[in-house]
């Protein structure tokens, strides 16, 4: 969102922002009007996010010039010129050039650059040809604010040509390209529009609530001290935004005065074991606070939760903690299944060679070990990636912090010599 003159011009990242969070809009609207400041706050998870979404970006670029398309730049350029790279898009539509990078589009008080146009043969006001929108997003699905992205582009590219688009394209990080049907999520992107300029209009007085758009957020450091300043039950561990409005409906609006409420107060729609917890957890947090120590409980075991979830122990467990980033490289992750396969044989190999006397222990007992496994253990498969993610897929309890599995098979008893030397 940026005032350019008396003109106040939004972009599609806007409207994303405004699904995510309302807060936001006004906090971004402050500072376009010059009421506000940008904190200055660094990022560094923004920041590798943008540096990768440029990076796949710019490989689809080479993916489309290594396979003999010509693609034709627009872009913004040094000024950050709009309207004259508006202009050259439009220039650029007309000549009917097979691909146009970086696009840039200005209209209604809105501008916005997609990644991509591709020339469809379809006709149009332009001659025989028309185009789609491609965009590249690291995403591995595609979302709600990646298919608004796309309407707006394609209705911006609809008025250029006078032919509304019916289709326009994602390209995700697994280098997927997934066709999008505009008449699909017109009416959404429309309606979604029209709340935006409202709420632009009408200012409305919003409060910052955690979403997931926070680590992204530019003002995350703004609202963390606004939630701290104010005692704010958002700061109430793995408490949930409906059960604020309710506390808040009985007077309770600080984390010290959930902290500090009676257990057995009742809350309209809340379940008293759900009050219980809220209210203990905010105690804790207290005593923390207080203490300059963690504070803690020990539960008593409850059954189906917590550990007693994990399936009964058994000498054979084995339990990992993998570390990994989604995005070291978004069109393969890290291969969980694969790294978790190999582990499970080598440490059952391992295991096995411990076991065996010191004057047996040798490399060909150990190469024995991973061999014999694969021959051996029933449904074991062979080593090639997919087979063995399937399989420890298929063994494996996996959550979004660690693995555990306790391997349905034992390592087998090495086989008796035959007569012969060979294996029976
Ligand atoms: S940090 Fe979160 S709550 Fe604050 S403005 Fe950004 S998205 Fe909204």
């Amino acid at each position: 969102m940026q005032r350019v003159g008396s003109q106040l011009l939004c972009s599609p990242l806007d409207l994303a922002g405004f699904i995510a969070c309302e807060h936001l809009t006004q906090l971004e609207l402050a500072v376009a009007l010059g009421e506000g400041r940008r904190p200055a706050f660094e990022n560094a998870y923004a920041d590798l996010i943008r540096r990768k979404g440029e990076e796949h970006e710019r490989a689809f670029l080479g993916e489309l010039r290594a396979a003999g398309h010509a693609v034709t730049q627009v872009g913004l350029g040094e000024g950050r010129d709009f309207q004259a790279a508006a202009r050259a898009t439009v220039e650029a539509i007309r000549d009917g050039v097979p691909y146009l990078y970086q696009a840039v589009f200005l209209a209604d008080g809105w501008r916005g650059v997609a990644d991509f146009l591709e020339r469809v043969e379809r006709p149009s006001a332009l001659g025989p040809w028309s185009y789609e929108v491609l965009d590249t997003k690291l995403a591995r699905h595609p979302g709600p604010e990646h298919a608004l992205q796309l309407a707006f582009y394609s209705h911006a590219l609809g008025q250029i040509r006078r032919l509304e688009p019916q289709t326009a394209h994602l390209i995700l990080g697994t280098r997927e390209r997934v066709p999008i049907r505009l008449p699909d999520v017109s009416a959404y992107y429309r309606r979604l529009r029209r709340s935006f300029e409202a709420a632009v209009t009408a200012r409305p007085n919003t409060a910052p609530y955690p979403c997931e758009y926070c680590s992204l957020c530019d003002f995350r450091s703004s609202c963390e001290d606004r939630w701290e300043r104010e005692d704010h039950l958002v700061r109430v561990a793995s408490i949930r935004r409906d059960q604020i409005v309710r506390l808040a409906a009985k007077g309770i609006a600080t984390l010290t005065a959930l902290a500090e409420s009676p257990p057995d107060i009742r809350i309209p729609k809340m379940p008293p074991q759900t009050f219980e917890g809220l209210q203990e957890q905010a105690a804790l947090q207290v005593r923390t606070r207080r203490a300059g120590e963690i504070a803690y409980e020990v539960r008593p075991p409850e059954d189906g939760r917590g550990f007693a979830a994990l399936p009964p122990r058994s000498p054979g467990d084995l339990v990992l903690d993998l570390e990994g980033h989604p995005f070291f490289e978004p069109a393969r992750g890290l291969r969980r299944g694969q790294v978790v396969g190999w582990l499970v044989l080598l440490a059952n190999a391992a295991s096995s060679y411990a076991r065996r006397p010191r004057s047996r222990r040798s490399a060909r007992a150990r190469r024995w070990s991973v061999a014999h496994a694969q021959r051996t253990v029933p449904g074991l498969p062979k080593p090639n990636c997919r087979a063995v993610s399937a399989w420890v897929r298929s063994q494996w309890v996996f959550t979004n912090q660690s693995a555990t599995c306790r391997p349905s098979w034992r390592w087998p008893r090495r086989p008796a010599r035959s007569a012969a030397g060979g294996t029976a």
